[in-house]
């Protein structure tokens, strides 16, 4: 098969499990924003999917993140879905559709100063650890809360949701609990009514377990490998 043409199975299939994912929750396909993961995969790669109908690109790189905002048409979102460094920050404010990986004071802080600098409003997700593994960034459930009303004082960041990376598993139904657990914080945080804060966007489930996040509630899944094929590291 070409790569073209299995570009364009592979992403029939994903649409096919979200459709099925979506009946089974009761849930409409259109609440559910697919986030193609192209990291590690060349413009070329990326260009397919543009043409096959993909709008919205997760990069976790910075400097990759640039270079293929420069390549491609200008209606793409960007998500920036990786660890982001504060010093690399200015690089991709004003470019990025959503930041997911907001997982620090310092991080927010460094975005509402180079957005209000820009001049534009950013839209981010909180990181939140909910496997609790050491090794994971993000913050720790309990202190969601605090940091969301934190938060509330920047003018230049809209805080959109919650994100989170779930442990690499054989069987998507060890990380059922852990999908769960990230709708029932934003619900709840939904009811505190932190300042106009939103938390509707759950961006939740990669490639081995978006099913189950979407039959838990997540409103973004993040699939890279199902798309694009296994990554190559150089
Ligand atoms: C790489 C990556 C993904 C996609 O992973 P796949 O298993 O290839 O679907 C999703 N989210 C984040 C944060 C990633 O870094």
């Amino acid at each position: 098969m070409s790569k073209e043409s299995m570009l364009r199975e592979n992403l029939k299939n994903v649409e096919e499990n979200i459709a099925r994912a979506c009946d089974k929750a009761g849930r409409r396909r259109k609440d559910v924003t697919l986030v193609a993961v192209s990291k590690t995969k060349p413009v070329e790669v990326l260009k397919e999917a543009y043409d096959l109908g993909v709008r919205v690109f997760g990069e976790n790189k910075v400097q990759e993140l640039l270079d293929k905002y420069e390549a491609l048409p200008k209606d793409i979102e960007w998500h920036m879905i990786g660890h982001l460094q504060t010093n690399k920050v200015k690089y991709i404010i004003g470019k990025v559709a959503m930041i997911h990986s907001v997982d620090s004071l310092k991080l927010a802080q460094t975005i509402e100063k180079e957005s209000a600098k820009n001049n534009c409003v950013t839209k981010i997700l909180v990181e939140v650890n909910v496997a609790e593994e050491e090794s994971k960034f993000g913050i720790h459930v309990d202190e969601v809360e605090e940091f969301m009303e934190k938060l509330a004082e920047f003018d230049h960041i809209q805080v959109c949701g919650l994100m989170t990376i779930a442990p690499f598993v054989d069987n998507s139904e060890e990380n059922r609990e852990i999908f769960k657990n990230l709708h029932k914080l934003s619900v709840d945080i939904m009811g505190k009514n932190i300042d106009n804060r939103n938390v509707d966007v759950l961006s939740m489930g990669m490639t081995n377990d978006y099913e189950v996040a979407i039959e838990e509630g997540a409103t973004m899944i993040r699939v890279g490998t199902g798309i694009f094929g296994v990554r190559n590291y150089f």
